[in-house]
């Protein structure tokens, strides 16, 4: 019997140490220790044997018993073991990959002219200023000198909320709120950019789009402040080779009014396509503050002279980028606007 156990030790130590997963330990487990098992057999026959032999034997196949149990015990951690290693080993990651760019937005070229256009004027002195886009119609046409039968109020260019209130056509409404605030003190400097809303849709219009509007009034100011000014201004924004001229024109609230052209773009001002060969491109109207204009903002037309000026963002943003309909602007198809 004794013999039988060592040769069951032996054969088992090896099997377990052959042993490449659970199963197979388990499986040797029940065949050598189990309630059927070769051990269990072995200890049945102890009570054929005497008194001596039975306490040695017995203690022997107890040694076996708890040698193999243990043996197992520490197979089953070192696969355990193994496993984990493999897995790791499987779902490591790679922190040296590098990773997916996130995507970044970028400024819209409206907001881009409109930036540029407030830093130019910032440094020259102007305050922003802003006022309402749902506006009475007092401020957007009564006190620019435009009254209820004039022929400029163009009841199809127009957004009515109710018979004094209307989505503003012009910034130049908020000539005449900072005026009233600020009058009688010197000078008024402010631009007032902003959205309008104007009744028109087609490739050089649409139903909403940006002004900035210009005021300035002081004492002694003329016309050649007014030139001197916006020409510095279409150098900042055109380049240096710009060329500009005046056009006489008639706005209700100016006098005189002017209508400010640059050189063309594309062509330098030989004539093309863009410019419809006459190498000119209208960009903003100006003039000096009307004086009706002036007594409704509260200043002494008299002594008090000023000019204004006003031109839309989107003109400026198509000339300088050199895009050919407006609607491309607002559609906000990101494959157009990436170029700016
Ligand atoms: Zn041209």
């Amino acid at each position: 019997m004794i013999d039988t156990l060592n040769r069951i030790k032996e054969e088992t130590r090896q099997n377990i140490d052959r042993a490449q997963d659970f199963e197979t330990l388990t499986e040797i487990r029940v065949r050598i220790l189990g309630r059927k098992g070769e051990i269990t057999q072995v200890l049945r026959g102890l009570k054929e044997l005497d008194p001596g032999q039975k306490v040695e034997v017995g203690r022997l196949a107890n040694e076996v018993k708890d040698g193999l149990e243990q043996l197992i015990e520490d197979k089953q951690r070192q696969l355990k073991a193994r496993q984990l290693e493999l897995a790791l080993q499987s779902e490591r990651l790679d922190i040296t990959l590098p990773g997916r760019p996130g995507k970044s937005g970028g400024q819209h070229p409206i907001s881009q002219v409109n930036d540029q256009i407030r830093t130019i004027f910032t440094c020259l002195g102007f305050t922003v200023a802003e006022g309402p886009e749902v506006e009475m119609e007092y401020y957007n046409f009564e006190a620019l000198n435009v009254p209820r039968d004039h022929p400029a109020r163009d009841m199809q260019d127009t957004f009515y909320i109710t018979r004094d209130m209307l989505l503003r056509t012009h910034t130049s409404p908020v000539q005449v709120r900072v005026m009233e605030k600020m009058a009688p003190q010197l000078p008024v400097k402010i631009i007032v950019p902003g959205r309008v809303y104007r009744k028109d849709d087609d490739a050089t219009h649409s139903p909403m789009f940006h002004q900035v509007e210009g005021l300035l009034i002081d004492e002694h100011i003329t016309f050649a402040n007014l030139k001197a000014m916006l020409m510095l201004f279409a150098r900042q924004i055109f380049g240096a080779e710009v060329k500009v001229r005046y056009r006489p024109s008639f706005f209700p609230f100016t006098e005189p009014s002017a209508e400010m052209d640059i050189s063309c773009v594309n062509c330098g001002g030989e004539g093309c396509r863009v410019c419809g060969q006459t190498g000119w491109l209208e960009i903003l109207g100006a003039g000096m503050v009307h004086p009706r204009v002036l007594e409704y903002g509260g200043y002494d037309a008299e002594k008090h002279t000023g000019f204004a000026f006003g031109m839309g963002i989107e003109r400026i943003a198509m000339l300088k980028y050199q895009i050919n309909d407006m609607r491309l602007l607002f559609d906000n198809d990101t494959r157009f606007l990436k170029q700016f």
